[in-house]
């Protein structure tokens, strides 16, 4: 296929960004359009960015109607790849929330389409006695669970995977930065520094990264959108990968068995405005220092066993809700904004978003079709 401007033909559409975002976007739109010709542009590599670095955590918990919509179309869409190649990247995990007697009404509001019951006593021995034998606990705190269990997304495989998947009927091009797109006649066209292309419409995924300019008219921006800092530590815990995540929800830390012997530990880490070209997936002495200090309230052992970490940013929306926005004037255009700490979990969803936002005024696309 040669989509280039020297003379090739016009992609049906193209994604700009081939985070796990944009490559469920290549997905989506080739599971609804088959014939379709999807145009792949990413300025590094395939899943090379924020989501080389995330914990990939699904929790089925939802704050907003909208958010739980989300949720529940991305799990659907999520259990439906399990015959699928990128399957292969996902991985149940049984869920344990910790949490003060007086929240417990407002999170079982949150929690979709699972029912929460009291741990067992072999389930909190495992966390008590086992995991974390120094936990530090409040006596009116409840540690609470939901059958069914929850999900653990190998992010950047599960792009490569999607991507791989979809090359017969799309061109990917790695290590092409856009950086200007222009309405034409039939779509769009698209620069980089090597080269031109042309797209009946463009999903722009371009994660904590602003958007190529459009000139006017543009796209309106995300609600409250700025980047925030996203930290995870590595810890030595006696885990194995049959152990549960353990969330502390009062604290927004979660413990999530990575290898045998090895847990990730995510915590909140309050530092607005980073640059996402200034992050390589490392930590700063600062967060390695927060997490540490935030982990000691639970474990002081497990906060004295830390032996790395890793770090990156994300664009955060208003109520930590992703959008897909678009503008009357740019029709079959669509950004998709803020992964807002939740793009892993969430982007399935949003890729069929995306795809009915660039398809809205086009007949041959009903939303017939959306959860085939
Ligand atoms: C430590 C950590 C833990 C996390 N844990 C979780 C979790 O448990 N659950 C969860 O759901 N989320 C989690 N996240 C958040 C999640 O990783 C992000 O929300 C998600 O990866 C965002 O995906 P994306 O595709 O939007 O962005 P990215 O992965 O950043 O992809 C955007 C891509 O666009 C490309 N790009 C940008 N501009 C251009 C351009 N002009 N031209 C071409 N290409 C361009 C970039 O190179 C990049 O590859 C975590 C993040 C971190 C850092």
């Amino acid at each position: 296929m040669d989509l280039d401007g020297t003379g090739g033909m016009t992609a049906d559409l193209a994604v700009v960004g081939g985070g796990v975002i944009g490559s469920f976007v290549v997905h989506e739109a080739l599971r609804r359009s088959p014939d379709w010709k999807v145009l792949l542009l990413e300025r590094s590599a395939i899943g090379a960015s924020a989501t080389a670095w995330s914990a990939g955590v699904s929790f089925p918990l939802g704050a907003t109607a909208r958010h739980r919509q989300l949720v529940r179309a991305s799990a659907d869409r999520y259990h439906a790849l399990r015959d699928h190649a990128a399957g292969a990247f996902l991985r149940p995990v049984q869920m344990i929330y910790v949490l003060r007697r007086a929240h417990l009404a407002a999170f079982t509001a949150r929690v979709v389409d699972a029912a929460l019951r009291p741990v067992t006593a072999a389930e909190r021995e495992r966390v008590t006695g086992g995991i974390l034998p120094d936990l530090r606990l409040e006596p009116d705190e409840e540690m609470i669970t939901h059958d069914g269990h929850g999900l653990v997304v190998g992010a950047r495989p599960m792009a490569e995977a999607l991507v791989a998947r979809a090359a017969g009927r799309t061109e990917v091009q790695i290590g092409q930065r856009v950086d200007g797109i222009e309405p034409e006649d039939a779509g769009y066209r698209l620069r980089t520094e090597h080269g031109e292309w042309t797209a009946r419409r463009v999903v722009l995924a371009c994660g904590p990264w602003t958007p190529p300019p459009l000139g006017e008219p543009t796209l309106p921006a995300a609600p409250g959108a700025r980047r925030k800092r996203i930290a995870a530590l590595h810890t030595r815990l006696p885990v194995t990968m049959d152990d549960p995540l353990v969330y502390f929800v009062d604290d927004d830390l979660f413990l999530l068995p990575l290898s045998a012997g090895v847990a990730l530990v995510s915590f909140y880490r309050d530092e607005w405005d980073t640059d996402p070209d200034s992050c390589d997936g490392r930590p700063s002495a600062d967060d390695l220092r927060q997490g540490r200090a935030a982990l000691d309230r639970r474990s002081p052992a497990a906060a004295a066993a830390v032996t790395g970490g890793r770090a990156f940013c994300d664009l955060y929306t208003d109520h930590r809700l992703p959008v897909v926005t678009t503008s009357s004037g740019l029709p079959g255009l669509a950004a998709v904004r803020g992964g807002s700490g939740s793009g892993v979990r969430l982007a399935p969803g949003l890729a069929t978003e995306a795809f009915d936002a660039v398809t809205a005024r086009d007949p041959a696309h009903s939303q017939r079709g959306r959860h085939a």
